[in-house]
């Protein structure tokens, strides 16, 4: 059976088709600049028609789409239908970038293809396992469950597939492993996983919290927004653009892109040295945090762009970790292999290349067997 992947973004369409078990890529593509002057659509309709021309559906089983945000409703992949539609859209308020863009990607595929089922793969259903405790923000508890505020995290399905793909690495069974997952792309987050489920992850009611991302600040103190309002005269969009989109990597250094950091600061630029060490530290912390979470971890991965290709990072973010069983293999770590722990360590240190859409495709299978 034949599985097509949508990612629809705000301005864009990725698509891959998977024939699915094994899972082996037969296309893929992306549509830029959707709906933009010179892009390549002029809208998601026009986006998804190009999609079904350049792949041959014969054969086509399911479509697997990826969306962001599942709220507290859905904690797996779901087989989509008029109910599942009006529960996403009901969630457009906490994601508004976001939920939008798939929805349309869902109503234009059910208009073409009505007789594929169609299945809904949320990035936050993965974190639904997240005890109360961790995803409770110690607010009015009234204001919290009337504005539906609490954690949810995103990024889930990657987290899910590199935890289970390290403890393949590791020889083990994913339900007997403990890991601690680093995504570090434009977005980034860290995951405790315990025995397969997530029990821990930084990113919260939005991708906004947590690690430094190459345009997001992560963590900070609420107050600054107060501050910036009043104090600073900015506006809560400005405030928020800001947060989104000119903090992080970019804030810091005016350069969102790791390797340019990384490249700059090996020049001596110290703006690029400090966006490294804050970007370095701050994932130092949550593993730090994230080891005393699980009481035992069994090995830290990392992942996606920043994750996959820096050993620069790598190395400072677990370094002077060696009480803790953490002991990075300087050779390991820059030949790029994907066990880059030293043998005496406790605590083994991975590296495994993200594949969100393969996961989004099996999931996808298993929603339509379940
Ligand atoms: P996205 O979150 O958009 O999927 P990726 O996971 O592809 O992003 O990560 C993109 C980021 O990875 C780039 O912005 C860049 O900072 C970083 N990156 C890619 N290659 C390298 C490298 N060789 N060294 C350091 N950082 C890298």
């Amino acid at each position: 059976m034949k599985i097509l992947v949508l990612n629809c973004g705000s301005s864009s369409v990725k698509y891959r088709l998977f024939d699915s078990t094994p899972p082996v890529t037969l296309t893929k593509g992306l549509i830029e600049r959707v709906g933009e002057a010179g892009g390549d659509a002029a809208d998601h309709t026009e986006a998804l028609q190009r999609v079904m021309e350049s792949v041959d559906l014969s054969g086509l089983g399911a479509i697997g789409h990826r969306v962001v945000h599942g709220g507290s409703l859905f904690s797996t992949a779901t087989i989509i239908d008029d109910k599942v539609v009006a529960a996403i859209e009901g969630l457009v308020p906490l994601a508004p970038l976001h939920n939008p863009a798939a929805l349309s990607g869902i109503a234009v595929a059910r208009k073409l293809l009505p007789d594929v089922p169609q299945v809904a793969v949320f990035d936050t259903a993965f974190h639904q396992t997240i005890p109360a405790d961790g995803v409770t923000y110690a607010i009015d508890a009234d204001l919290a469950s009337r504005w539906q505020i609490r954690r949810y995290g995103f990024h889930g399905t990657s987290h899910a597939y590199v935890a289970r793909e390290t403890a393949a690495l590791l020889g083990r069974p994913p339900e007997e492993t403990n890991v601690i997952t680093l995504h570090l792309g434009n977005g980034a987050s860290a995951c405790a996983v315990e025995r397969g489920r997530s029990v821990a992850t930084s990113m919260g009611m939005s991708p906004l919290p947590g690690l430094v991302m190459g345009t997001r600040s992560g963590d900070i103190d609420p107050t600054v927004l107060f501050h910036l309002h009043r104090t600073a005269g900015l506006t809560l969009d400005e405030i928020e653009h800001s947060l989104t989109r000119t903090a992080g990597l970019q804030g810091l250094a005016g350069a969102n892109d790791m390797r340019e950091i990384q490249r700059r600061r090996h020049d001596g630029d110290p703006a690029a040295e400090l966006a490294f060490t804050v970007y370095c530290r701050r994932i130092k912390e949550y593993v730090g945090a994230y080891l005393a979470v699980l009481g035992h971890a069994d090995a830290i991965t990392f992942t996606a762009g920043v994750g996959e290709n820096s050993p620069e990072v790598r190395a400072a973010a677990l370094h002077g970790l060696s009480t803790l069983g953490i002991d990075i293999d300087d050779t390991r770590n820059r030949r790029g292999d994907r066990l880059i722990s030293s043998d005496s360590a406790r605590v083994r240190v991975c590296v495994i290349p993200t594949d969100e859409e393969q996961e989004i495709a099996m999931e996808t299978s298993k929603a339509l067997r379940d």
